[in-house]
């Protein structure tokens, strides 16, 4: 199965599950040109560089935080918005370098995070039965606008390259120092407990620059055994990296691009397959099956990548998994996102370890606390409790613990985002905020899974910060 030639297009002879049906091929392939033709939006060396970090996760060196979005929206592609994601993830990475000692590989849901899995083709809105929204880089929210249009994949492209410019500019410019976490933090923090603990964190974190600056050691930047090469960050003073769901092969095929494998010694001919989307991209849950379209394409780039680990996969299953996508055992390569919901990780995640650590397989093992616990409120919106979210963390932290392993990093939901008055979303209940059922409805804004807000997020923050500094 996984033993015959790979191109950016062999997964066309496999089932993809989640496929969308276009009703004008020849446009369809119109616009693929067009993307194919377009340049890259990240380079070789940014991927390599991620590749090279994942795996000094991998050996305890670093932590990851992958954070975002569940579904970016072409609306939501503002100047505050994402300054307020950048901003969050800025803040959340510094209470967890504060309190594990330790750099942390931050990569983002973000520039191009558009396209969704959803659990039925159709959905029943009013009395009428339409097509289900499948993300902005496929139809509309609109119940009127479920037709699939291929221009979207187009506009998903310069979206994702306005974003990531945009991310680019503000990493470059300043905003980003971690001299300046003023610029980017308090003015969303309401809480006053909250409040100080941050402030505490950032005037300590001051002093810690301005003496390792007057000692002469680096420029704030972290350790320098984290360096490849030395040099800047793949995006500027700090690193930040991008990703998204690969699931729209059509799109990902077309941004794959075949370029000498980079930071090889000069001289080789050496070369591989990049997807220049993203940094990093993962398979969902419900497109991970071994002899589907979605690994057959995962199999060939040189990205390193994440796979969704949820209840329904068996312990055989995910170490062939592992073989397809990674047979020479490389480090950094794959990255294994768990997600089973609170109440079933014990019965999941210690045989999963057993199982890939017998395989001797390198992976870097992340708990996503937030997809396997979902659940509709009693008003009726999609939400998560917060003390369910601290309850699979925190499992997940100690049975790693349990098992001779390690968490290497979080894959959270989360935002920034804030109303025109200043507040943060109330899309997910509790955490310090103590966010009720009543108050969810306040500003609700996710079209797609509910998302931590700042304080929210801050709060999780910590909760590991602790747990690494002991
Ligand atoms: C997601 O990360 O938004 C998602 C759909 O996750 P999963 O594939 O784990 O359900
Ligand atoms: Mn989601």
């Amino acid at each position: 199965m996984s033993g015959s030639a790979w191109t950016p297009s062999s997964w066309k002879s496999k089932h993809a599950a989640q496929a969308v049906n276009y009703p004008d091929e020849q446009h369809l392939a119109r616009v693929l040109a067009k993307i194919n033709a377009l340049p890259p939006l990240v380079t070789p060396s940014e991927i390599e560089r991620l590749r090279f970090q994942l795996a000094a996760v991998q050996r305890n060196e670093a932590f990851l935080l992958h954070a975002g979005d569940c579904a970016e929206s072409f609306d939501a592609c503002t100047q505050q918005n994402i300054s307020a994601k950048i901003g969050l993830i800025l803040s959340f990475s510094l209470i967890l370098i504060w309190g594990g000692r330790l750099p942390v590989v931050r990569v983002g849901r973000i520039a191009g995070q558009y396209a969704k899995p959803r659990s039925s083709g159709t959905e029943r809105i009013g009395d009428k039965e339409v097509l289900s929204f499948r993300g902005d880089n496929v139809n509309g929210l609109d119940p009127n606008d479920r037709t699939p249009d291929p221009e979207r994949l187009l506009s998903a492209y310069f979206h994702s390259a306005a974003t990531l410019n945009y991310v680019r500019g503000l990493l470059t410019s300043g905003f980003a120092s971690l001299h300046h976490p003023r610029d980017w933090s308090l003015s969303h923090v309401r809480s006053p407990a909250l409040r100080s603990e941050f402030e505490k964190i950032t005037e300590g974190l001051s002093d810690a620059l301005d003496f390792s600056r007057t000692i002469g050691v680096g420029s704030g930047r972290e350790s320098a055994t984290f360096e490849r090469g030395g040099g800047r960050g793949a995006l500027g003073e700090v690193d930040f990296y991008t990703s998204h769901e690969g699931l729209m092969l059509d799109y990902e095929q077309a941004m794959t691009r075949e370029f000498p494998l980079a930071g090889l010694t000069a001289g080789s001919q050496e070369k591989g397959y990049y997807n220049t989307s993203a940094h990093f991209l993962w398979v969902g849950d419900r497109t991970r099956q071994l002899d589907g379209a979605h690994i057959e394409y995962f199999r060939g780039i040189r990205n390193p990548i994440g796979i969704k680990v949820g209840p329904t996969l068996g312990n055989e299953e995910l170490t062939a998994l592992l073989q397809i996508v990674n047979p020479d055992k490389e480090p950094g390569r794959v990255t294994l996102i768990t997600r089973y919901g609170a109440g079933k990780i014990q019965d999941h995640l210690p045989g999963h370890i057993q199982a890939v650590r017998d395989s001797g397989h390198p992976v870097v093992w992340v708990c996503d606390p937030m997809h396997g616990n979902t659940l509709t409120s009693g008003t009726g919106l999609k939400t998560r409790n917060f003390g369910t979210i601290i309850s699979e963390l925190t499992s997940c932290i100690s049975i790693h613990a349990s098992c001779g392993s390690r968490l290497g990093g979080v894959s959270l939901e989360f935002t920034g985002e804030l109303n025109d008055e200043g507040f943060s979303v109330t899309e997910c209940l509790g955490g310090s905020m103590a966010l009720s059922e009543e108050q969810l409805g306040l500003r609700y804004q996710s079209f797609c899974d509910p998302r931590l807000n700042f304080e929210q997020s801050l709060d999780v923050a910590f909760l590991v910060s602790n747990y690494f500094k002991d």
